[in-house]
């Protein structure tokens, strides 16, 4: 059957026409039985609230921030934002490694520093978050792995590290837009020349 090109407006919509339209509008909600692949990109009704993290889903963004009224609180919707999605599935953006003969004296202060960017990245990015904070081995050595949601935050961990204790901190962007950072944090020169320190450190 041929259907001759016209624009629907209220008056020629026929019955069938409506019926189709609603049909194709459903076919862009979200389906629990859909590949994951494909909920990803379905971004869900608003608002909706991350039963997680608190997230709020309104205005096509995830914030944390976002305040509510009385009227959308009773349309809200319960889900998980993207990013609590990820860590659930331990999917990572972002991966940055940590070694060097001043990790093992500093950890705690080093995490502390990683969870403080984190924590402030989340509040107003909740899509960004760490995944996990593991110990490995790397080089015949024990080195710190973070792997965070998102690339941005990887980097911006590395940054503040690097800003705050020196060292050495390298980034690989691979195609697909994830990141590959170090952060080498040497104490200080070898012991061998322990004569020469200024009363500074140990
Ligand atoms: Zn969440």
């Amino acid at each position: 059957m041929r259907t001759k090109n016209t624009t629907l407006t209220p008056r020629n919509l026929t019955k069938k026409s409506r019926g189709l339209i609603r049909s194709l509008n459903r076919s862009f909600v979200r389906d629990d039985k859909s590949p994951q692949v494909v909920r990803k990109t379905v971004p869900p009704k608003e608002p909706n609230v991350c039963a997680r993290c608190g997230a709020v889903f309104l205005h096509k963004t995830w914030r944390h921030d976002h305040k509510l009224t009385d009227e959308l609180l009773e349309r809200r919707q319960w889900g998980f934002c993207p990013a609590c999605d990820q860590v659930s599935r331990q999917e990572a953006q972002g991966r940055l490694i940590i070694r060097g003969s001043g990790l093992a004296k500093n950890r705690a202060l080093i995490r502390s520093r990683i969870e403080n960017v984190a924590s402030h990245a989340m509040a107003t990015q909740p899509e960004r978050r760490i995944v996990s904070i593991d110990t490995i081995n790397s080089k015949d050595d024990e080195a710190l792995e973070v792997l965070t949601t998102s690339q941005k935050l990887t980097h911006r961990i590395a940054h503040e590290l690097k800003k705050l204790f020196g060292g050495r901190a390298s980034y690989n962007w691979s195609d697909d837009g994830t990141l590959y950072a170090t952060w080498e944090f040497e104490r200080s020169k070898p012991k061998a020349k322990k004569a020469k320190q200024p009363g500074k450190g140990r």
